[in-house]
């Protein structure tokens, strides 16, 4: 990796340099072939919409899809800036939310849960569950790629999040086009802006004037991700290059990663509760379902989430 600093760039510099990093990240991983059908996954905030934007601008035949886990006002006017985005660029838009799939807002789901002493934070729960109704709006809309706007500071927040916890197995299935599982219903993720930082997106974004807030989602201040955001931004001001370095490093030994787990990775399975690809018996969505409300209580709402016959839901 070569670093540059946008800062030194002139507006119209710094629009050619991003669009030209972000189209030489799809073609040196080869991203997307010739007939795909992309599906970009947004909340309507600036990555996502900044990606949609220029996977529409460079051609490819795509669609946006989004879940609204509804957090008050926060996703209603990001609900709103896409669709407004999406009019305005000619995209498509699939819809699902939390209330018609499980029933419930994000925020109810978490403090049922805290009431029960289940002790999730709200981005596992938000993560998790959107993850499952991602993967049911691909099928449905039969894509064959899935396009997310991680940015190279998420990344390095992951690599750092898994290097605490010293999993690198977990870090082996990162990357610009990230390691999956075996399983026969995945559809391969991708990041087009895996190379461009926060604040290039976030530049990017605001010069091309779109739609979106560039404030936090009022439910990350508990997330460990936001917790290693502030710890990299302190090291930042000690060493400027400090994200540029991890990130260079982690691109050199991911090969290495991916390597050493080849042969243990797990195979995924077919979670029983809902079909989906799952390591466990039960996907992690189904488990925080079952503690969230007993079986005999959501089996009506779940069958609805997971198109499956009521009693068989657990089968
Ligand atoms: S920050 Fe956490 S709670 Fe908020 S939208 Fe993202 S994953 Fe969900
Ligand atoms: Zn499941």
């Amino acid at each position: 990796m070569r670093y540059q600093d946008h800062k030194t760039m002139s507006d119209e510099e710094f629009v050619t340099y991003f669009e030209n990093k972000v189209a030489d990240t799809i073609n040196r991983f080869e991203m997307i072939k010739q007939g795909d059908k992309i599906l970009v996954a947004c909340s309507g905030g600036k990555d996502s919409t900044v990606v949609l934007y220029l996977m529409k601008k460079f051609g490819y035949d795509v669609e946006a899809f989004t879940v609204d886990v509804i957090i008050g006002k926060y996703t209603k006017q990001n609900l709103e800036n896409l669709k407004k985005m999406c009019t305005q660029i000619g995209v498509k838009l699939h819809e699902k939310s939390f209330k018609d799939s499980y029933g419930y807002s994000l925020c109810y789901i978490k403090a049922r849960l805290y009431q029960k002493d289940v002790k999730l934070k709200s981005c596992t729960i938000c993560g998790v569950l959107r993850r499952t109704l991602l993967n049911q709006g691909v099928r449905e809309n039969k894509a064959t790629k899935v396009v997310t706007g991680h940015n190279m500071d998420d990344e390095i927040e992951a690599v750092m999040m898994n290097l605490f916890k010293n999993n690198l197995k977990v870090s082996a299935r990162l990357g610009p086009v990230p390691g999956i599982l075996k399983h026969g219903s995945f559809i391969q993720r991708i990041k087009p802006l895996y190379f461009c930082s926060e604040d290039e997106v976030e530049r990017y974004s605001k010069l091309k004037k779109f739609p979106v807030e560039y404030g936090y989602c009022p439910c990350s201040i508990d997330s460990q991700r936001r917790d290693v955001a502030n710890f990299l931004e302190e090291m930042e001001k000690i060493n400027p290059l400090v994200k540029f370095n991890i990130m260079d490093h982690f691109v050199k030994v991911l090969p290495k990663l991916r390597k050493k787990y080849a042969g243990v990775q797990e195979s995924l399975e077919t979670c029983i509760g809902c079909g989906e690809p799952s390591s466990r018996e039960l996907c992690r969505a189904c488990q925080i379902l079952e503690q969230f409300e007993p079986r005999e209580e959501h089996t009506r709402s779940r069958s609805k989430v997971l198109n499956m016959p009521e009693l068989n839901v657990l089968a």
